[in-house]
């Protein structure tokens, strides 16, 4: 899947040999050359490979927008199968840890692990529509 890149450090007007883009995204050399298969814009075909930083922000916040999914409400992130899961049986215990929110304690539809989520009070009547919420106070 996606690793971690920088791009707050590539300057869209400078040109980039692919060493000095992997410096500059903090990745590796392979990772600038995955890049360009799949996709990344570069300045010609000529050897050295120069990519403009312009090029470069493109594909890598496209990448970055892509990577970015949202979750659905009802849905955890399951901390084992590292993925989303909808709650087993579908309901949620919620324990309020502030005037304003609290956290829902699920288990994973999948793996029966244990998944937190914090969320305000105020999506909690939504939450409810979809899960079948207990409110729990600890005293
Ligand atoms: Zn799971």
């Amino acid at each position: 899947m996606s690793g971690r890149f920088k791009t707050r450090a590539i300057k869209a007007n400078k040109t980039y040999e692919v060493g000095e883009l992997a410096d500059t995204a903090c990745v590796s050399i392979p990772t600038v050359r995955n890049w360009l298969k799949a996709g990344m814009q570069k300045v010609d075909d000529q050897r050295p490979t120069v990519i403009m930083g312009f090029q470069a922000l493109e594909f890598l916040n496209h990448r970055k927008a892509n990577a970015k999914r949202p979750m659905v409400i009802g849905q955890f992130y399951c901390m084992r199968c590292k993925d989303r899961r909808a709650s087993l049986g579908a309901m949620a215990d919620y324990e309020p840890t502030s005037a304003t929110g609290g956290r829902l304690k699920a288990f994973c539809a999948v793996c029966e692990c244990p998944c937190n989520l914090n969320v305000r009070a105020c999506d909690l009547p939504e939450i409810c529509k979809v899960l079948d919420v207990e409110i729990r106070v600890s005293r």
